[in-house]
């Protein structure tokens, strides 16, 4: 290499702290785990996962029918969709989106819902769309419909739950403690829109319910954007915080992004501490500010920061742009791993035009695509960690996954998929197909977000991760695989499942 002592030193030292062996995997695995029991078990003070029940208990197989519509508000855009389930696990999907004025963020929430229950008018009456609603599911005029509504609710009921508090730039008097549904419902009535609001529904449940449509059982639902979360599905027998379940199974949003915020277990260094300092909420969502979109850039940005102020890169000189926070994003990081050219003349001209860093060497321009990779690779095994633990998890309590043929109990210690025999003693074969022959079916993870689909090496850095979790047979079982449309499709789904108890 051509790297200075010096900067050998300082890198190989870099590298150290930002790779996690299979063996720290193993302890995050464990206390992971430990953790979805205790929330389960409705012990808070132990855990750092909500472990929250949605009160949606089944999963499409994709041979459902009807038109359905769903509705999106998570920021400054209203989204209205009308989806028509075709049975055959395909669908269309129309859609419009309406700009959610900032009158409207700080207006009365009778003001905001009146706004959303004329947008729904507007769109199922045009002619566009009218024509396409072509099966009413419940045989009545009503159009059933799903919301996906981002901001922090608890949820009593599929239909019901109450907002927390207003996130992102929303403070709509009249709406914190008073149901969401209701709310909306009240206005939909008052405005004489044929509309009936089925489910309310989390962003990852709705991609689990999307994915489920085309791949039936899908047992996660996982979001790598801006944001990190998953939810799984969960034996009701496991859930203690519920007292009378009525169903077999439950969909849990886990709330993961703020595993381990005590930073007990998580290798966290200086740079990843001074992010969380400096991020508007500091001390929570540790473990998502290791993964997430909305933080990698700026880890990358702190680690480049400490090799300048070391004469190590650049030549000791930053830029004014590359000083400010928050100005290296995520996508960078992305163009830059992809650049695999011998001169890395694609990472000068970012350093260049967007960072305004001038006077780059092509060793620069190699360090840079090194810490890249070290934090890019970081996020990769740690997502594969928390999919891991929800496999292993599904594939330890009894009852669970049975539908997919694993054994059942095995411990937590055991290389679960790994070491697995099927019930007659063989071994698990080489390949999907084998495993299907056996009717063992794929175990499918359904996962929404831009650092999964575009950052490069994500995915196969994430089935290493889970490879060394859950062993050599992982690759064939566990089935990665890209669900949009989750706030579209999966609230469809929600509020076909809330009214026919699928
Ligand atoms: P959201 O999670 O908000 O619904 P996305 O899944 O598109 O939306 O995630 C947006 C996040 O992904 C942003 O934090 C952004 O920095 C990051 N991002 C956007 N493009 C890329 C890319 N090409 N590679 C990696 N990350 C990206």
């Amino acid at each position: 290499s051509r790297w200075s002592d010096k900067q050998s030193k300082v890198l190989g030292d870099l590298a150290e702290e930002f790779s996690v062996s299979t063996s720290q995997l193993e302890r995050l695995t464990t206390a992971f785990i430990d953790q979805m029991q205790a929330g389960l078990a409705g012990d808070q003070k132990s855990t750092d996962l909500a472990m929250i029940p949605t009160f949606v208990s089944g999963r499409p197989d994709g041979h459902e029918r009807g038109s359905y519509l769903a509705l999106d508000l998570g920021g400054t855009n209203l989204r209205v969709c009308l989806i028509a389930l075709k049975g055959n696990n395909d669908f269309e999907s129309h859609s419009k989106a309406f700009k959610v004025s900032d009158h409207l963020q700080e207006a009365h929430i009778s003001e905001l819902m009146d706004f959303i229950a004329i947008s729904i008018r507007d769109f199922i009456t045009s002619e566009h769309i009218s024509s396409k609603i072509v099966e009413h599911p419940s045989g009545s005029e009503t159009l059933e419909l799903g919301f996906t509504f981002s901001f922090p609710v608890t949820q009593t009921a599929i239909d019901a739950g109450m907002l927390l508090r207003w996130t992102k730039g929303f403070s709509c008097p009249g709406a914190v403690g008073n149901d969401i549904v209701q709310l909306l419902q009240e206005a939909l009535n008052r405005n004489e829109v044929n509309v009936h609001v089925a489910a309310l529904v989390n962003d990852t449940v709705g991609t689990l319910l999307a994915h489920s449509y085309k791949h039936p059982n899908t047992f996660i639902g996982a979001i790598f954007g801006t944001g990190t979360n998953g939810a799984y599905v969960e034996d009701t027998r496991g859930i203690k915080t519920m007292t009378t379940p009525t169903t077999e199974e439950m969909i849990i949003n886990i709330e993961w992004g703020n595993y381990d915020k005590d930073k007990r277990f998580l290798p966290v260094t200086i740079f990843d501490n001074k992010l969380d300092r400096e991020s508007i909420n500091p001390g929570v969502h540790v473990f998502e500010k290791m993964i997430s979109g909305m933080y990698l850039g700026e880890i990358t940005r702190n680690i480049l920061l400490h090799l300048i102020d070391q004469r190590l890169l650049f030549d000791g000189t930053s830029s004014a742009k590359l000083n400010q926070h928050w100005s290296f994003e995520t996508k960078y990081m992305s163009q830059i791993e992809s650049d695999t050219s011998v001169t890395l003349i694609p990472i000068a001209q970012i350093l260049e035009q967007d960072l305004g860093i001038y006077l780059n060497t092509q060793v620069d321009r190699e360090i840079v695509k090194f810490v890249c990779q070290l934090v890019g690779k970081r996020a990769a095994r740690l997502s594969a960690m928390a999919t891991a633990a929800v496999i292993r998890r599904g594939l330890s309590v009894e009852g669970r996954l049975a539908g997919h043929g694993y054994p059942l109990k095995l411990s937590q210690g055991d290389h679960a998929i790994g070491s697995n025999v099927n019930k007659n003693g063989t071994n698990v074969h080489e390949s999907t197909d084998s495993v299907v022959n056996q009717g063992l079916q794929p175990i499918h993870v359904g996962i929404d977000g831009s650092v999964f689909e575009h950052y490069p090496h994500f995915e196969e850095r994430m089935v290493e991760g889970l490879t060394e979790l859950l062993g050599p047979r992982t690759k064939d079982i566990v089935v990665l695989g890209i669900a949009r449309d989750g706030s579209g499709v999966g609230a469809a789904l929600a509020a076909l499942i809330a009214t026919k108890n699928v």
